[in-house]
């Protein structure tokens, strides 16, 4: 691993991170990337010279273990290791996830205004006119390459390639399911699906579209065109999400087109990381119709698959205050399935999602252990259950976020699947 020092900075252009996504609680970087190390700032790049880590040195930065993420929607998660205890007990993983955009989140503070995270975001363009005046003088050519490229990945430039995305997919991805988490949300996103089955009422997400499954053409074309545009740093992915909130009900032929599609055209057999993911959303009507021989093809596939299903809730009173048109008993025969799937196959995961929130119907939070508890003789390690905290205006402040986590952790004790809470990603 060569690394130069040039003007009060240390370049590493080729550093090879993990080949797997591990949950640890130090700062782990995975991928093949490059590094740029300032007196006050690590930066690090994905193979296409573009910024994807910040973490500052020293006593001002928050914490040693946090650091700042750009995603290829452009957006900056700050991952923080939290003042509270707990936090693999309440996500699943070592970090906290800050969004530079409106959430879910539950956990107070912001570290956007913090002054050390502000002058890291500030530092990077600073960092780039540095490196702009060094170009003319630097040697090797491969070095000198590298850092036209950084400079050329301006900020401009890098929001004009997050439009690129969403135009390529036809728009935003709104949320990613909460199993992306094992691969830290880095999906490539192919829309095999628009809109849902029900516009719920209490739905943050949702396009507002009816449920449109989308021609194989446009499909096929997606893929060829996100293969261009992910260019070298393809190399770094190994899992796609096929988008957006009911893929399941899109039908096999889709998705089996889609995923091998994509597993070809994207050479994920040559990727640098290990284990290909696939991940998508279903809805109950989904869940309870699909054919099986769907979940016998996706499991014949290379790919490990990650199905998520939005339940939220197993009370009739709750599923009415949430404006969700389905009937408790189609969600309970939902849930038999999603347990069925998990034992009949490997290498299919069936998460579920359910809401909590302070002023849902006293039915609720029984009505999930009757699920996630009472249904099941014994603990399980697969199929896990998702709360997604449903933040009104009035729920932000520091008491009620606090008296929702405890009620969450007396939730998760008593529940005998994997049970975490979701925060609302994009992408
Ligand atoms: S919860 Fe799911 S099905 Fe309901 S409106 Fe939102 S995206 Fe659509």
């Amino acid at each position: 691993m060569e690394s130069y020092s040039v003007d009060h900075l240390i370049i590493t252009p080729d550093k090879k991170g993990s080949r797997e996504f591990y949950k640890v609680s130090f700062p782990f970087r995975y991928g093949r990337f490059s590094e740029i190390k300032s007196p006050g700032f690590i930066f690090q790049f994905n193979l296409s010279g573009e910024i994807k880590f910040i973490q500052g040195i020293g006593q001002n930065w928050p914490h040693p273990a946090e650091w700042l993420k750009r995603t290829a929607g452009n957006d900056w998660i700050y991952y923080s290791a939290g003042n509270y205890r707990d936090i693999y007990d309440y996500f699943g993983e070592y970090y906290f996830p800050y969004f530079s955009y409106p959430s879910n989140s539950i956990m107070d503070g912001n570290p956007f205004n913090d002054q050390s995270v502000h002058s890291a975001m500030k530092s990077w363009p600073l960092l780039q006119d540095k490196i702009k005046k060094l170009i003319p003088r630097t040697k090797p050519k491969r070095l000198k390459d590298l850092l036209t490229r950084i400079t050329e990945k301006d900020q401009e430039a890098l929001r004009r390639r997050s439009d690129q995305l969403h135009r390529l997919i036809g728009g935003q991805v709104t949320v990613l399911p909460p199993d992306t988490r094992h691969v830290d949300y880095e999906v490539i996103p192919i829309i095999v699906a628009d809109g849902c089955l029900y516009h719920c009422g209490f739905c943050q997400v949702k396009t507002g579209q009816d449920f449109s499954p989308r021609p194989s053409k446009n499909i096929i074309g997606q893929i060829k065109n996100l293969k261009q545009f992910y260019g070298q740093d393809l190399y770094n992915y190994n899992a796609i999400f096929l988008g957006q909130h009911d893929a399941l009900s899109a039908g096999k032929e889709l998705l089996m087109l889609a995923a091998t599609n994509a597993y070809e055209s994207f050479e994920f057999e040559r990727s640098y990381l290990k284990g290909p993911s696939l991940f998508l959303f279903g809805s109950v009507d989904s869940m309870v119709h699909v054919e099986e021989k769907l979940f016998e093809s996706l499991s014949a596939l290379p790919f490990s698959t990650y199905l998520n299903i939005g339940l939220e809730s197993n009370d009739s009173n709750t599923l009415k205050v949430l404006k969700k048109p389905v009937s408790v008993e189609k969600v309970r025969e939902a849930f038999d399935r999603i347990l069925e799937i998990n034992r009949r196959y490997e290498k299919i995961e069936v998460t579920a999602n359910f809401v909590f929130g302070r002023d849902l119907p006293s039915g609720h939070l029984p009505s999930l252990l009757e699920l996630t508890r009472h249904k099941l003789n014994s603990s399980c390690n697969k199929g896990a259950a998702y709360l997604s905290p449903l933040m009104e205006e009035r729920m932000r402040d520091q008491e009620s976020k606090r008296k929702l986590l405890r009620g969450f952790l007396k939730l998760k004790t008593q529940s005998r699947l994997p049970t975490f809470i979701y925060l609302i990603q994009r992408l």
